[in-house]
Formats: C-alpha cells, sequence, structure tokens
C-alpha cells in the first residue's frame, strides 16, 4: 500500500472550539484543566479523522496552544530570560504569557511564517539561551495518541529552520553557534521518542525553500549528522517551494526519506528522483495543503502512478504542506450553493483524497471507480460553469492595452495639476481611512446583516457615522478627509460581496495567529463588478465638506492575497481582472466629483515568492495589476495608495513603479530605516511616513511627531512630504484618536511655520521628473510581512 500521511491538521476545531476555549480561560472563566480538556478533545477528534480516512499513519505532536513554534520553544526549553520563567515548570498562563505579554514583559515578537497568513512566534534567542528542555506537552501528545491504539508518526520544526526563524536581541550575534546546543535538544527527543517504540518522525524543514547563505546550509549536514544515531526514521518535510537546488546536498544527509511540495512546485521531481538513495522514502506532497479546491486526482494519479511503480511501498502520499492553512470541513457549510460547495475539498476532505489516491495506485482505478467520477464530474462543472467563465470579462481582459496601466501623464505634470486643483498646504495632513469602529456601528452592521433593521435604516445610521466623522476632521482642521469606513467590516470581504466571481463561506476559518481566525473569501470565477460599489458613500461624503474628500478603495493584489484563490488559471490573470473591476470603481469616482482617490495595498509586499529568483516577475504583474486600476483617470485626480507592516527597503524600486502620486506608508517599526530607504532610492513621488503607531492606545506628543517629521524632511524634500497616522484607525477609540490627531495637526503646522520662515529654503511645493524606474530585488529574505495587527483583515 502507497502511504499516506498529512504533515499537519488545523488544531482550531471545526467550530473554532479552541479559540473560544483559550479566550474563556484569558478572560479568567475556566480552569486550565478545562481548556487542557478542550484542546485533548480536539486532539482526539482530529486523529480520529485521519485513522477512519484510512490514512497509515496519523500526525501528533503538530498541535499547539497558540503556535507550533512557540510550543518547541517550550520543548526545547529555550524561554527569554526575561520572563524568569521555569521552563520545565511552565504554566499555560506563562506560556500564553509569552505569546501575548503580560504586566511586566512585552509579548515575544509575531511574523508571519513564510509567504503564509499564519503568524508565528519569533524564538528570542542570544548566547545564554539554554535548550536544556522545558515542558512535557508534546511527549504527553505522542502518549495520547499512542494510548488510542493509533499508528503515531510525532512531527517536528527541525532544527535548522528553528534557528533561521528566530531572532536575537543582541547585535551582530550570530544564531547559528547555537546550533550544536540545539541539536543536542532534538536528539534527547528523538530518544525519548524512540524509547516509545516511534518509528518515523517527521522533521518539517521548509527552510530548505528559502535563499539560505552558505553556512545555513552547512548547518544541515552538520545538524542532521549528529542526529543519525536517534534510532528513530526522520522524513525532512520541505514545503512552500522548491528545495531542488539542494536537493543533490539534502539526500545525502543521514536520513530516511524527504517529502516535497509537488503542488508548489512540481518542476522538482525530476531533482529530487535523480538523487534519492535507494532505500530513502519519497513523499509527494500532491494535495493543495494551502487551498480550498477538489483535486483533480486523475491528474495527480498520472503523475504518482509512475512514481509508484517506480518507488512501490516507498513511496508516501501526503498534502503539499500541514492542512493549518484550510478550513477544516465542508460539513459545516450548508448555505454553500451546491454546484460550488462540489468543487470544494477542505482538510477533512482532502483525506478522503489522499485514501482514494492510494486505492487507485494499489488496486486500481476501478476499486475507487465512483469516488474518480465524482472528482470528475466536480471538475467538469467547475471547468465548463457558466459561473466561473465570463465572456465578457475574458474578452476585455484581451483587450488591455499597455497604455491602460499609465497615466496619461508623467507624475511631474500631474502634480501640477493637482496641486492647482486641491490646494493644499504644504505638509497636508490626512487618514489612511478607517474610523474607530464603535460599538455602535458594529451593531448597526450586525443589526442589518440579521435583517433587524432595514436597508433604509441602515443608511441612515451609516450617513450618521460618516457625517460625524467629517465633522469631528473638520474640527481637527485636517485637510484631505475621509469617510471612515464606517459601512466596513472587512477591506476585502466588502469589496468581494460586491464582486462577481466572489463566494464567502459560513464557517471556513483559518488560524492565523493565536485564537484569530481569518475566512478568507473564495475567487472561484472571473471577477467584474456588477456596478458600483463606493460611489454613492463618496458622493455623500464628499457633500458634506468643502475639503477633499478620499475615495477608499482596496487594491487588485490585496484583494489577491487575503482571499482563497482560484487555481485554475495563473494569479496574475485573477489580479487583472480585479485591477479591471476596481479601475471601473475608479473611474466611477472621478465622475462624481471625488478627486483624491486611494487604492490600498497593505499586502502587495508579502505576496513576495519566497525565492527571490522569482521576485521580479511577481512584482511585475503585481504592480502592472495596481497601475491598471489606477490609470483611468485624469490628471489632476489624485491617486493614493497605502502600505503597512512589511520591509518595504526590498522592493522600493517596484513601489515607486506603482506610480501613485502619494503612498502613505507605516514606519512605526523603524521610522529612520524605512525613511533612509526612501531617501536613498530617491522616492520620485509625493509619501507620506506614518508620524504615529496606531496600535497603541498612546496618544503621541506633538514634539515626538514633530522630531519624525524633521527627520524625514531630512531625506524627503519637504514638497513632497505628508503627514498622517501609519494606518487606519478601526481598532482605536475616538478620545485617543481626536487628541492625536490634534497633535499631528498641530505639528504639521508648526513645521509649515518652521519652514516658511527657513531662510534659503525653496518652499514651493515644487515637482520634480519622477525618475525611470526598473523592477529589482533586494536583498532581504528574512521579512515580517503586513502583521496581523494591521487595520484590514478582520481576524476573529
Ligand atoms: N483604509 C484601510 C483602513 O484605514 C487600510 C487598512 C490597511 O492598511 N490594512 O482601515
Ligand atoms: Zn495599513
Amino acid at each position: 500500500m502507497a502511504q499516506t500521511h498529512v504533515l499537519g491538521f488545523p488544531r482550531i476545531g471545526a467550530r473554532r472550539e479552541l479559540k473560544f476555549a483559550q479566550e474563556a480561560f484569558w478572560r479568567g472563566e475556566t480552569s486550565e484543566a478545562a481548556l487542557r480538556e478542550t484542546g485533548a478533545t480536539l486532539r482526539r477528534r482530529h486523529w480520529q479523522l485521519q485513522a477512519d480516512a484510512g490514512l497509515a499513519t496519523v500526525a501528533a505532536g503538530d498541535f499547539a496552544w497558540y503556535d507550533q513554534m512557540l510550543g518547541l520553544t517550550t520543548l526545547l526549553g529555550a524561554l527569554p530570560a526575561r520572563f524568569g520563567f521555569d521552563a520545565a515548570a511552565l504554566t499555560l498562563a506563562q506560556y500564553f504569557a509569552l505569546a501575548r505579554g503580560n504586566a511586566e514583559q512585552p509579548a515575544m515578537e509575531m511574523t508571519k511564517w513564510f509567504d503564509t497568513n499564519y503568524h508565528y512566534i519569533v524564538p528570542e534567542l542570544d548566547a545564554d539561551s539554554r535548550f536544556d528542555g522545558g515542558t512535557t506537552w508534546f511527549f504527553d501528545d505522542i502518549d495520547e495518541a499512542l494510548a488510542q491504539g493509533l499508528p503515531v508518526r510525532p512531527a517536528l520544526i527541525g532544527p535548522v529552520t528553528y534557528l533561521w526563524l528566530s531572532k536575537s536581541h543582541v547585535a551582530g550575534f550570530d544564531r547559528l553557534t547555537l546550533l550544536p546546543k540545539v541539536v543536542e535538544a532534538y536528539r534527547r527527543i528523538l530518544s525519548q521518542l524512540h524509547a516509545r517504540g516511534i518509528e518515523w518522525v517527521q522533521i518539517d524543514e521548509p527552510a530548505l525553500c528559502l535563499d539560505l547563505p552558505p553556512a545555513w546550509r552547512d548547518a544541515y549536514d552538520h545538524a542532521y549528522a549528529a542526529l543519525a544515531d536517534s534510532g528513530v526514521k526522520l522524513l525532512l518535510a520541505t514545503y512552500f517551494d522548491t528545495a531542488e537546488d539542494h536537493a543533490a546536498r539534502v539526500a545525502t544527509l543521514p536520513v530516511h526519506g524527504f517529502h516535497i511540495d509537488l503542488v508548489r512546485a512540481p518542476q522538482q521531481l525530476q531533482a529530487w528522483l535523480a538523487v534519492l538513495p535507494a532505500t530513502a522514502v519519497l513523499s509527494a506532497g500532491v494535495i493543495d495543503g494551502r487551498n480550498i479546491w477538489r483535486a483533480d486526482l486523475r491528474k495527480v494519479l498520472a503523475t504518482v502512478a509512475p512514481l509508484h511503480a517506480k518507488l512501490g511501498d516507498r513511496l508516501w502520499l501526503a498534502p503539499s504542506c500541514s492542512l493549518l492553512h484550510v478550513p477544516v470541513s465542508l460539513d459545516a457549510e450548508t448555505r454553500l450553493d451546491p454546484e460550488l460547495r462540489s468543487w470544494l475539498a477542505f482538510a477533512t476532505e482532502k483525506l478522503d483524497e489522499l485514501h482514494t489516491l492510494a486505492t487507485a495506485l494499489v488496486h486500481g482505478e476501478a476499486a475507487v471507480a465512483d469516488k474518480l467520477a465524482a472528482a470528475d464530474a466536480a471538475l467538469a462543472s467547475r471547468r465548463s460553469s457558466r459561473r466561473v467563465v465570463n465572456q465578457q470579462v475574458q474578452k476585455r481582459l484581451a483587450a488591455v492595452t499597455a497604455d491602460m496601466a499609465e497615466r496619461a501623464s508623467p507624475f511631474d505634470h500631474r502634480i501640477v495639476r493637482q496641486r492647482d486643483a486641491l490646494k493644499l498646504p504644504p505638509l497636508p495632513t490626512t487618514t489612511i481611512g478607517s474610523f474607530p469602529q464603535t460599538p455602535a456601528i458594529r451593531q448597526t452592521r450586525a443589526a442589518y446583516k440579521r435583517g433587524d433593521i432595514g436597508a433604509l435604516e441602515y443608511l441612515e445610521r451609516i450617513r450618521g457615522e460618516i457625517e460625524l466623522a467629517v465633522r469631528k476632521q473638520e474640527a481637527l482642521g485636517l485637510d484631505v478627509l475621509v469617510h471612515g469606513e464606517a459601512e466596513r467590516n472587512d477591506m476585502v470581504e466588502y469589496f468581494g460581496e460586491q464582486l462577481c466571481g466572489y463566494a464567502f463561506t459560513e464557517n471556513g476559518w483559518v488560524q492565523s495567529y493565536g485564537s484569530r481566525c481569518v475566512k478568507p473569501p473564495v475567487i472561484f470565477g472571473d471577477v467584474y463588478r456588477p456596478e458600483p460599489m463606493t460611489v454613492d458613500t463618496a458622493r455623500f461624503a464628499q457633500s458634506l465638506t468643502d475639503k477633499p474628500m478620499k475615495g477608499m478603495l482596496t487594491g487588485p493584489v490585496t484583494m489577491l492575497q487575503w482571499s482563497f484563490v482560484r487555481d485554475d488559471q495563473p494569479r496574475a490573470q485573477t489580479a487583472r481582472q480585479l485591477a479591471l473591476a476596481i479601475r471601473d470603481e475608479v473611474c466611477d469616482l472621478e465622475a462624481a466629483g471625488i478627486r483624491v482617490i486611494q487604492i490600498d495595498e497593505p499586502a502587495l509586499r508579502e505576496g513576495l515568492p519566497l525565492r527571490q529568483a522569482d521576485w521580479a516577475a511577481y512584482l511585475e504583474w503585481a504592480v502592472q495589476a495596481f497601475r491598471l486600476s489606477a490609470s483611468g483617470v485624469g490628471d489632476e485626480t489624485q491617486i493614493h495608495t497605502h502600505m503597512c507592516y512589511a520591509e518595504f527597503n526590498d522592493i522600493l524600486p517596484a513601489i515607486a513603479a506603482m506610480d501613485a502620486d502619494v503612498i502613505t506608508i507605516e514606519t512605526s517599526r523603524s521610522a529612520m530605516e524605512l525613511l533612509e530607504g526612501f531617501g536613498a532610492f530617491d522616492y520620485p513621488n509625493e509619501i507620506g511616513p506614518g508620524v504615529y503607531d496606531i496600535h497603541s492606545p498612546r496618544v503621541p506628543t506633538v514634539s515626538a511627531m514633530t522630531r519624525l517629521l524633521e527627520r524625514a524632511c531630512e531625506v524627503i524634500p519637504p514638497e513632497r512630504l505628508w503627514v498622517n497616522p501609519d494606518c487606519g484607525l478601526k481598532t482605536r477609540g475616538w478620545p485617543e484618536t481626536e487628541a492625536a490627531l490634534a497633535n499631528m495637526v498641530s505639528a504639521a503646522r508648526a513645521l509649515r511655520q518652521t519652514l516658511a520662515g527657513q531662510a534659503g529654503t525653496q518652499w514651493k511645493r515644487a515637482s520634480r521628473p519622477a525618475a525611470g524606474v526598473a523592477h529589482a530585488a533586494g536583498s532581504h529574505v528574512h521579512g515580517a510581512a503586513c502583521g496581523p495587527s494591521c487595520t484590514g483583515q478582520a481576524a476573529l
């Protein structure tokens, strides 16, 4: 039998049981014992699902409170000393304090897990870090599974990936010097698994799919040589991209098998086959662990049948990566249209697909004829459904010409027209879009959704909120106003619900971080905009004021990035469809008299591929999609974009190539680093570096913001500077928002005076020609991306 297995299963539970249990525990409403019982119930259920689906082994050890990297940190005992916790006697409350902070200590850092929207807790290591062992929870989970009589295959993140993903607060500290100690800890863990009679251990090394420096590549040799005699067999798992360039070397490591991602990187198969040792297992990741589409089982069989013929029992079948990144089960989707539902496979359904594949390999396709027929039928319906393919969209897309992604004139012409039209003061002040989402606003939206209030009452209440926001902004003296986004729960969902080609699940939750889950919408078909989405709102908001009102839209790349995307056409193609839909909206806003339009792209950076070699191609289509959405307007209409919570310095040329008239950008993580980047690169258009961090209720002082602005003036010509917070304000309350914005306006006004009075300062909002920009990739691989605290995504 071809073995089947998964690299991990979603742990939150089909009804987000883990989330609710954790949050109740945090509120002090339940005991540690009760929370542990919920965890145990979920583990048992998920193992049973794997066993019932006929998988050869069940994955254990993939469960985690909050996060698997934090789990590994506590298993190794490598807690940051600043918390003062005893690793071996850690309580769950202390564990959560590591992740969430406590009265004395800020939380450990969190960042994105490779290019997923899952966030892990970054190990915090230095020369004194100890790896003497900590909690027994990992082993307890394994024992639990063994006690159920299940064929247990533990899963662990590997030592090199663990270290690679860690950080040190000590400048210049070489984390690799810790490798011998870390590996020693793994030796102990593996021998304890061996003592339990465990045969195979899956050891995840997704860092092998990154561009690793030579010393880190060497680290694999050292680490795995030291683990060779642990007594267990190791399945070295790579995923999310290709590891083919390391295949020859990795194949010589003293491990017993390799898992590779054949969904993301099918091209790597031949390279691995060429070097696969004669006794080694190849675990083929053939079911998409990152997306929700039902697999094309015949196509997969065509790939794996020859492999099975060649490798026999040494071929294992698996999803491409842990199923952590997809929702638990379609069972919870009762309202999804039956046709669309038949196209989908969540984690539980993917288990069944694996079993079908294995059965077909061993007993022939006839043995699973009904399953294959069902998959064929779903595929055929998906291919031919009129809901997927829309000839008009296709025609329109085919007719897109290069000039449609070009504004009529270059920036230096446009900006003159815009300045004439907008008549803004120097250092204009604005905000990023959303204003506090008060309980009243949330209740209004919920009441409307439930049908408790009608469309008219809803509209009136929302308009009341918009009016309130406008009045407050006028009182504050802001220059370019926003309507406040009271009608939006989530910046992707709001638009997705109004676009054709998008579907929404009821319970398609995916863990984002800790207890937070997101429910990404599903792009299943050609996207188009049946009617204007924001024009009435914008027109109403503009009618309330003489100041320019910004129209607020979500950009095509962010729409794409935060959705489950169709797999039957390239992402670039879907992005272009989204771009056309947004372009229509941009043009309609302009026609309605809106003179400033912001197209948010907070997720542009996070779409960057893992391999730098792939960056240029991605940036090319991503930037083109943005430009296509933005370029239908006249010169005097000012296009803004906004980005946040990512490292931008490595993609500055691409950001410039977006050619937005103004970019507002988060700087709070490292104001100077970002500004220096923009200064050194000589960013050609206007820019509003965020002058305060909206994630804190702390009201920044006038002088703090003035200092930041003065520093900004040193690297960016003041005539091209804007003044704004670093992200939307929806998570804040009104009192601190008003206080902070009042200070921000004061800082801008004071600086205007200073600059105007400075002898020799040529103070005019003059323009300069935009630099010719090529797409170039920088050098960062180890980057944080749009953070969980970003206000764009509703995580519940
Ligand atoms: N306009 C959005 C807001 O202000 C932008 C959110 C984001 O950057 N993620 O909420
Ligand atoms: Zn933002």
